[in-house]
């Protein structure tokens, strides 16, 4: 019997959207819900129709099956052959070996899948440094897990003194067709993984894998100039293959600490610095600490809080830069705290002397006071 198109029985598109398609289905299924139609023996059966249509074109890899291979894409009871599928039975196993049909098609297709062979995962390792170590460049060991070849075994996962045999699902090709309907499929051999092989006696050690999860230490070099995020790339140092692929890459990650002083932006520093309202006013000279040492700053009189000195080239040169950032220095006006009542003596004269001529010693308290007269008179 040949079955009706979903996008027809939906009345949609073939390219509606997922909107679209909830809002048809939704109409229909009320139009032919059984409860409506109790003297209309063809209503449920429109009703089913609906309810099979929108289960497959409201899930996106079902669709995607659907508009590729027709019904024989989806429907697990249409179109299968008996041929080369004597290993399954019983419509679960089924399901599970679509499954990976799905995977293969739609994802990850780069898998290998035809030979076998595939290159080891990537490993990532984060690496937290000091910001004087991201900034000269440091030398630091780092222990990874890693997967090593099985000394028992030499890495073929059988029990020393026996042999693995030839994998009786795929006689020894890791690749199995399943023939449906008008396609046919490759599909990585569930018994064997896609090895071909299939161990009996599998090694003690490894537990027929061939591999073990061991540690090893690994001298990394960090350059200088490395920012938080970086990723150093160490060839050949991440999981190995299988099969004899090559092995993955190590990417180590690198993540700075909190310095108690700077802050790092790009290739420039930032950082505070608290003055006291003496320093402030009538000038000085105060240590700064740089990257490399301590540098003498000349703070002129007359100084504001907010104010911002650049000391160029005592940043960091980064990684692909051929000149270095800046230090940039915010003033912070220190307002005096635990005064001695001799200090404050001192601050009120100063500030009756003050007060006489407030537009001469204070322009910015005066112009805001006479704003604020005006606010309030207007
Ligand atoms: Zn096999
Ligand atoms: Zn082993």
């Amino acid at each position: 019997m040949a079955k009706k198109d979903f996008y027809e029985i939906l009345g949609v598109n073939r390219d509606a959207s997922e909107d679209e398609i909830k809002k048809s289905y939704r109409k229909l299924a009320m139009k032919y819900h059984p409860d409506r139609n109790p003297d209309n023996p063809k209503a449920e059966e429109h009703f089913k129709e609906v309810k099979e249509a929108y289960e497959i074109l409201s899930d996106a890899q079902k669709r995607a099956a659907y508009d590729q291979f027709g019904h024989a894409g989806v429907d697990p009871q249409s179109g299968m052959g008996g041929g080369g599928f004597s290993g399954f039975g019983g419509s679960e196993a089924f399901s599970g070996a679509f499954g990976g049909i799905f995977d293969e098609i739609f994802g990850n297709g780069g898998r290998g899948g035809r030979s076998n062979v595939y290159r080891g995962a990537d490993l990532r390792y984060n690496l937290e440094i000091t910001l004087e170590q991201a900034a000269f460049g440091t030398e630091t060991k780092i222990r990874i897990p890693t997967m090593e070849v099985c000394e028992s075994c030499k890495g073929v996962g059988a029990k020393p003194g026996t042999q693995p045999k030839t994998c009786p699902t795929c006689q020894g090709s890791g690749q199995i067709r399943l023939q449906q309907g008008f396609f046919s499929i490759q599909q990585t051999c569930p018994k064997c993984h896609g090895t071909g092989k299939f161990i009996a006696d599998p090694c003690g050690d490894c537990h027929g894998a061939g591999r073990i999860k061991q540690h090893k230490t690994l001298a990394v070099k960090i350059p200088a100039g490395v920012d938080e995020g970086d990723r150093i790339r160490i060839s050949g140092e991440g999981e190995h293959g299988i099969n004899g692929g090559p092995s993955g890459d190590l990417y180590v990650q690198i993540h700075l600490k909190p310095h108690t002083v700077f802050q790092r932006e790009g290739a420039d520093l930032h950082c505070e610095m608290p003055i006291s309202f003496s320093t402030a006013a009538l000038g000085g000279k105060i240590e700064i600490p740089t990257l490399d040492g301590a540098a003498e700053l000349k703070i002129p009189e007359e100084t504001q809080s907010g104010k911002t000195f650049r000391l160029r080239g005592k940043g960091i040169k980064g990684v692909r830069s051929q000149t270095y950032g800046d230090l940039l220095c915010h003033v912070v006006v220190e307002t005096p705290v635990n005064l001695t009542d001799r200090q404050k003596e001192l601050l009120c004269e100063l500030d009756e002397l003050s007060r006489g001529d407030a537009e001469r010693h204070n322009p910015r308290a005066k112009s805001w006071m006479d704003k604020v007269k005006e606010f309030f008179a207007g």
